[in-house]
């Protein structure tokens, strides 16, 4: 096995390594710049043409796959500390030039549009190299956060017959034929109508009424046709569930998850960030002054990581945004008053403008919420809350679960949801219930925040979004 280049790039000189990777550059018959995409950074390996053969030095183009031996010597040239003076060079994979300069992997610049398009090569640019790489180490840390913490891992169904989350649009699973007219869903599959799950909930609050602590992390699919940077059709959601818990405890959680997470970026993506940091800023340069961030990828995550959340109740928050200057101005697309749901332009005022950090808007208008939030003493108001971040609105939507059936029963009703569809759901509230909350963190807004990316389909491999499920 090859050594790979983040080691390497580590290591003393030494007399004889192998590296496998794609060759990014070869100039002056000369200089090879080699990636294995274990890190940013590229190895430079040295060439006497003189010692290889025509088709050796032929196959060094840009995109080829090739196989280096060699000792590992001090560099003369001043961007590494190290290169391999190759004895051996192997083309394990062509490149073709011509075919090469349709591709993105040609290199200059793209745009994020092309790079999208072609999706199945992007991940070898350095770009998409380092998104990818600091999405690995996200979805580890969750992990790491919730095992260090007593969590369990609970793995949700991806096909369900509940329709009762009331979390968006579904998509149908069936084997029914196409196209015929009338549907009998006991002829179907599953023998009643299924479809792809839009949140691991309420099955998460089952494993936590009976482990205590738990959480899901995979898949969701919500046929969102707003056509949004922040909507996908599939993405990834985070969602622990705590037992004997109210929910102060689940913001509590909720903040200290994030910062840990954003913490762990800072401290183990340190190269890859800073190309990201880097590039956002020469992205702005482009930009009106006003359209700039005011702090930098690195700054804000620095920023949300050491600054106490804002709490505030949503009562406030409309308080806040009746007198703010845009309302006053008529500025806001959206009318605020009590009741409505807060948007987009709202939450960005609120957090931007308002407070320049992180806010966390608790007790929303139960009718705004879904059913099985807990009802506040108010009978208005439910125990649910959203943690907003700059750039990214809502990166965090939960709740204080209805523990009491009775309460549950009555907003069953109150909502349609027929208590056949969940009467599982409505058991655990017989035998032993408890306070219990939990909340979805959105992975993809997650990534979206650690990475500087502002188009929710730059952190995810293969984007599915309207008219779109290429690869
Ligand atoms: P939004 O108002 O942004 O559509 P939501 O209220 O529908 O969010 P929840 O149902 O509370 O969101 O889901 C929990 C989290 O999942 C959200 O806070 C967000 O981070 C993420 N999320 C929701 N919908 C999507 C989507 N279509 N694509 C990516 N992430 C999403
Ligand atoms: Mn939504």
């Amino acid at each position: 096995m090859s050594n790979r280049i983040v080691d390497v790039i580590k290591m003393e000189p030494a007399k004889k390594i192998e590296v496998s990777g794609w060759v990014r550059s070869f100039r002056a018959n000369k200089f090879i710049s080699l990636n294995d995409g274990s890190c940013m950074a590229s190895l430079q390996v040295v060439i006497d043409p003189d010692n290889f053969d025509i088709e050796t030095i032929n196959g060094l183009n840009t995109g080829a796959s090739i196989w280096v031996s060699g000792p590992l010597v001090e560099s003369l040239g001043g961007g590494q500390k190290t290169e391999i003076s190759a004895n051996e060079i192997r083309i394990i994979g062509n490149s073709n030039p011509e075919e090469l300069q349709k591709t993105i992997l040609q290199p200059k610049k793209h745009s994020l549009e092309k790079l999208r398009e072609q999706g199945h090569l992007r991940m070898r640019t350095n770009l998409f190299g380092a998104v990818f790489r600091i999405r690995h180490h996200m979805s580890f840390a969750i992990h790491k956060y919730f095992n260090d913490k007593g969590f369990f891992y609970i793995h949700t169904p991806i096909i369900t017959g509940t329709d009762a989350e009331g979390a968006g649009e579904t998509f149908r699973v069936t084997t029914l034929p196409l196209g015929k007219k009338e549907v009998d869903n006991s002829q179907d599959f599953f023998g009643k109508p299924t479809h792809l799950t839009v949140s691991g909930q309420l099955e998460a609050e089952l494993a936590a009424l009976a482990l205590g602590k738990a959480y899901t992390f995979g898949p969701t699919f919500r046929a969102e046709n707003s056509n949004t940077t922040r909507h996908l059709a599939e993405f990834w959601m985070v969602e622990p569930e705590i037992a004997f818990a109210d929910i102060n405890d689940d913001i509590d959680l909720g903040e200290d998850f994030l910062k840990y997470l954003i913490n762990y970026a800072l401290d183990k993506c340190q190269e890859d960030l800073k190309f990201l940091n880097e590039r956002a800023l020469k992205e702005e340069e482009q930009l009106p002054k006003e359209k700039r961030n005011e702090l930098s990828l690195i700054e804000r995550m620095k920023m949300v990581s050491s600054n106490k959340f804002e709490r505030i109740s949503y009562t406030e928050a409309i308080n806040i945004l009746e007198r703010s200057k845009p309302n006053k101005k008529k500025k806001f697309k959206y009318p605020i008053e009590w009741g409505v749901d807060l948007q987009s332009e709202h939450e960005k005022f609120l957090v931007e403008k308002h407070f320049k950090k992180p806010v966390v808007i608790v007790d929303y208008p139960a009718s705004i919420k879904a059913f099985y939030m807990r009802e506040n003493d108010d009978g208005k108001t439910v125990a649910a809350m959203d943690i907003l971040f700059p750039g990214i609105g809502e990166i965090i939507g939960g709740s204080q679960r209805e523990e009491r059936y009775e309460v549950l029963q009555k907003k069953c009703k109150e909502f349609k949801i027929p208590e056949d569809a969940i009467w599982w759901y409505l058991e655990t509230r017989k035998f032993g219930s408890v306070p219990h909350a939990g909340f979805g963190l959105g992975f993809e807004r997650l990534m979206m925040f650690v990475t500087g990316m502002t188009n929710i389909r730059d952190v995810i491999p293969f984007p599915r979004t309207p008219n779109n499920a290429e690869f």
